[in-house]
């Protein structure tokens, strides 16, 4: 893999009583100062590299595909307005096959609603992200690996950081992880 940029990425926010979050629209992530720890950092951040790199995106869904085997199914993590799609995928952490897509009108209801899960339309992943803070959270690496969930994140993780570094040296991410 060659070319990763985090282009989508311009400011980080260390905000008091926020849930964590990335923004492809705003450019951001934000972490709680009191709550979050770095690994909760390096999560937001994964949304970012996969936003930045289309390339990445595919990947993450062909990883999905072949774990999901013949057929994919999925279930609503959500609400019924607010749904969040799951892959069935067998995988440690039902979260880890976290799938977002797009907003749309429906013409049956005249409403604004999510459509329909499929991992081929999905407009971003929790794989990278998972796949970050694994590194910096023992107890989601153990029971990631135990599982074999496979090793798909933490490779490719490990092959974009080294393009990556200069973006995050830019970004004065390094510095600011200690304190
Ligand atoms: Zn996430």
């Amino acid at each position: 893999m060659a070319g990763e940029k985090i282009k989508t990425l311009t400011n980080l926010g260390h905000e008091s009583g926020v849930s964590a979050y990335a923004s492809r629209h705003d450019k951001t992530v934000v972490i709680d100062r009191e709550r979050d720890s770095e690994d909760v950092l390096w999560h937001e951040l994964g949304h970012h590299i996969e936003f930045s790199n289309p390339h990445l995106l595919d990947r993450a869904k062909i990883f999905l595909k072949m774990k999901a085997a013949d057929r994919a199914t999925y279930f609503n993590n959500g609400g019924k307005g607010n749904p969040e799609y799951i892959v069935r995928t067998g995988m440690s952490n039902s979260y880890i096959s976290d799938i977002y897509m797009s907003r749309g009108l429906d013409q049956r209801t005249g409403k604004i609603e999510p459509t329909k899960p499929s991992i081929s339309g999905c407009l971003s992943t929790e794989l990278f992200s998972i796949g970050l803070q694994l590194y910096k959270n023992p107890h989601y690496a153990v029971t990631s690996l135990l599982n074999d969930d496979g090793r798909f994140t933490l490779k490719s993780i490990e092959l974009s950081l080294k393009n990556m570094a200069e973006d995050l040296m830019l970004l004065r991410l390094v510095p600011r992880l200690g304190s």
